[in-house]
């Protein structure tokens, strides 16, 4: 592990010792609670990574260091984005019912069908697109990006849940 961190072994996570903000680059970190922590998952069917020493786990949270102005940027569109995404699926969901009017079945189905992937694939898409044009890294990005995390990765860690 470098130096960079520290290990929090009661919430499983690690604890960046730099400041510099990953997302901005340009302001530093203020609080442990302003940053990112990244969950990081160790893939299955794949060779156990001995990562720290005595302690071993399956998924870890590493903090990205983020100023307060990123972390309010993150956040904020991150509701922003829901609300986007709402706003489509609603839309989605009263063409299904115009479109489908009269067959109850498929307006059901497609109404939650179109409702449901929207809502979580529009938002994120959303929050995606309005963070990276304010000018800095989405949350995800940053975390891509960090030495730590990129170490991770190469051992055949993961960002994304495994499926079960
Ligand atoms: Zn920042």
């Amino acid at each position: 592990m470098s130096e960079r961190y520290k290990l929090n072994e009661a919430r499983k996570r690690l604890e960046p010792t730099s400041l510099l903000c990953q997302y901005c680059w340009k302001a530093i970190s203020e609080k442990m609670e302003d940053n990112y922590f990244a969950p990081v998952y160790r893939e299955k069917n794949r060779v156990n990574a001995v990562v720290f020493r005595s302690v071993n786990f399956n998924k870890i949270h590493v903090g990205i260091p983020r100023c307060p102005s990123c972390k309010k940027n993150h956040q904020n569109n991150k509701i922003v984005g829901w609300i986007i995404g709402l706003i489509v699926a609603l839309l989605i969901v009263k063409l299904v019912t115009v479109y489908f009017a009269g067959q109850i079945s498929y307006a059901i189905f497609f109404g939650i069908l179109g409702f449901i992937i929207p809502l979580f694939f529009v938002s994120k898409l959303a929050t995606t697109i309005i963070v990276v044009r304010s000018g800095i890294f989405t949350e995800r990005e940053g975390a891509e990006r960090e030495p730590q995390v990129m170490a991770l990765l190469r051992e055949g860690w993961t960002l994304d849940q495994p499926s079960a």
